[in-house]
């Protein structure tokens, strides 16, 4: 035999390991929803690649997991007849963290330090493969990739910097593909590999794996045997049943083990609608989100007619963690299945436009073709017009939260994602009837909460022609802007544009329900109150007073008029019509540095 090779982990996973041993066991039980998790993910990837390459299946295996325990041994075995890995992939999986859930979990338990909350962390996130080390003092994974001709086994142990690889050499612990896990449960952890537990396990955590998890258990039938008759017996039965005489017979419990279907494997989405959930609808979220928060709304629906397809979108309750980065999203936020099939969470851009990014889903199509690919995505038109249907669904979603009754949902969902709304208004011009209706300003009338266009134009005067605003840096710097003085004079409301980004928005938009949005701060400004005769009067008595400081300031200002707008102010620094607004110049001026 060739001998194991010694190899030291990447330091990160050794803190990983040692966190997960010493000090993360308020949970130890999600550590069969990792595997299972990962044997589901590795089935995945070879049903998608058996697509373009059927040579993958030739073995003839079938997709599915199995999993066997010895309770007297205190062994769980769990094996997938997925894509395995090679020998540098088992490396590169196994010994390193670059990997999505154990990266988010190292990142989370370094922004939660001293919160004294990391054993929470844990059932939140998942730390992956790490997790077997919860139950197990060693994990064996023998693994075969069906692209290799080699079988290699990689070993480790709770208390070690480092892990074994070998080539596995043994005929008879030969696969032809797939991974077997081998986990030698710690002493006080024995009771998990008692099949009844593990089958409530997989029960409770895989109800949403769509491939068959089996597991091996204990089964039993009755059959009837004949029994020798004693005499006593037979002189008793005699007296008991004169007229008849049969043979004895008695009923025996036959004992033996077979593999037993324990999940469900028709996806959540092909079920009706009617007869799911909003409990189911979470736990589906939760489970293929590795996310511990409740989705804020979700929508199942069906479309039929030209284009087939089935879906179920979420609204997340928080952004994602870290940076929030809409302008590069890299979400992996949209499932995409053809025929059932999970092709790729890599579409998220084709199916979505970049401002509806946070939007989470599945999208299962029966018109896609299974070897479908980016390129094929752009062009299609059948996506196109999956697009336009998803984004009509997923504004009808983010509609129906601001409709909720509990006005702080719709609040929560702005701190969130008003920014990706406000993006939208500025790259969206088609669907500007959908957004406008769900953005919200701080205005003059309402600084401690936030209104919508709505509620300004049902608060609008009779004879109030336009949508006033004031872009600023704050609601107070806004409040004590002398262009507002006339307005609240008026009282007429004015939004407070508060938000960088608001101000590009609003003139994207021009217009809500046929009523301009008017900047406050620009020169002639119209309150449908204008006097000419007066406006004259002013006009020949003040008019040399301007030209005098005209000439004084000079190329500082682009004219000095006399204003309509102020009311205890003596004079006001506007912008010309065309010109910047004040606010646009500081933002200009802050990106140009
Ligand atoms: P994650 O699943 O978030 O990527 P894990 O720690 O659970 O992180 O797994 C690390 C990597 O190890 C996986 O991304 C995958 O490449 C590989 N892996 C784990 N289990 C299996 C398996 N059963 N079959 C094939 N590859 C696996
Ligand atoms: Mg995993």
């Amino acid at each position: 035999d060739p001998p194991a090779e010694k190899i030291e982990y990447q330091a990160e996973v050794s803190r990983l390991m040692d966190l997960i041993v010493n000090s993360l066991y308020s949970n130890k039980e999600v550590f069969l929803r990792e595997l299972i998790s990962n044997a589901s993910d590795a089935l995945d990837k070879l049903r998608f690649l058996s697509v373009t390459e059927p040579e993958l299946l030739k073995d003839g295996v079938d997709l599915d997991i199995r999993i066997q325990t010895d309770k007297d041994n205190g062994i769980v075995i769990l094996t997938d007849s997925g894509i395995g890995m090679n020998r540098q992939e088992l490396i590169d999986c196994l010994g390193t963290i670059a990997q999505s859930g154990t990266a988010k979990f190292l990142k989370a338990l370094k922004e939660s330090k001293g919160s004294g909350s990391d054993s929470n962390l844990i059932g939140q996130f998942g730390v992956g493969f790490y997790s077997s080390f919860l139950v197990a003092d060693r994990v064996v994974v023998s693994t075969k990739s069906p692209k290799s001709d080699k079988q290699y086994v990689w070993e480790g142990e709770a208390n070690s910097s480092s892990y074994t690889i070998r080539e596995e050499t043994d005929p008879q612990k030969l696969i032809p593909r797939g991974t077997r896990l081998t986990l030698y449960l710690k002493r006080d952890d024995k009771g998990f590999a008692h099949p009844e537990r593990i089958e409530k396990l997989v029960k409770n955590y895989s109800q949403f794996v769509s491939f068959p998890i089996y597991t091996w258990q204990e089964k039993g039938y009755t059959k009837e045997v004949e029994v020798e008759e004693d005499p006593a017996d037979a002189k008793k039965d005699e007296e008991d049943d004169k007229t008849e005489k049969k043979k004895k017979t008695k009923k025996v419990v036959e004992k033996y083990w077979d593999w037993e279907l324990t999940n469900e494997t028709q996806p959540i989405w092909l079920r009706n609608p009617k007869d799911v959930t909003t409990e189911e609808y979470n736990e589906f979220y939760k489970k293929t989100f590795n996310e511990y928060l409740e989705p804020l709304a979700s929508s199942h629906f069906t479309t039929e007619g030209e284009v087939e397809f089935r879906s179920i979108l979420y609204v997340p309750s928080i952004a994602p963690m870290g940076k929030d980065d809409i302008a590069n999203p890299k979400t992996k936020n949209i499932r995409l299945y053809v025929k059932r099939v999970f092709i790729s969470d890599d579409f998220d851009g084709e199916l979505f436009p970049r401002y509806l990014s946070f939007i989470r889903g599945v999208v299962d199509s029966n018109d896609l073709p299974l070897n479908v690919s980016r390129e094929i995505l752009q062009e299609s038109r059948i996506v196109r017009i999956m697009r336009k249907r998803l984004v009509r669904k997923a504004f009808d979603m983010i509609l129906g939260i601001s409709m909720s009754e509990n006005r702080d949902d719709y609040e929560k969902f702005w701190e969130n994602f008003g920014k990706h709304l406000k993006l939208g208004c500025i790259e969206d011009r088609e669907n500007h009837k959908r957004l406008a209706p769900l953005l919200r300003f701080f205005s003059s009338q309402s600084e401690d909460y936030m209104i919508s266009l709505d509620e300004y134009v049902e608060n609008m005067k009779p004879d109030q022609k336009d949508i006033y605003y004031i872009a600023s840096d704050s609601v107070t710097s806004a409040k004590n802007t002398p262009f507002l003085e006339r307005l609240l004079e008026k009282d007429l409301e004015a939004l407070f544009l508060v938000d960088p980004i608001d101000e590009v928005a609003v003139q994207n938009l021009k217009s809500y329900k046929e009523k301009n949005f008017v900047d406050i701060s620009k020169e002639d400004l119209d309150l449908g109150d204008k006097n000419e005769e007066k406006e004259k009067e002013m006009k020949q008595e003040f008019g040399q007073t301007c030209d005098w400081i005209k000439n004084r300031l000079g190329d500082k200002v682009a004219s000095v008029q006399i204003s309509n707008r102020l009311s205890t102010s003596p004079c006001v620094l506007v912008s010309g019509r065309f010109g910047w607004s004040a606010n646009m110049e500081r933002l200009m001026k802050a990106q140009s540095v």
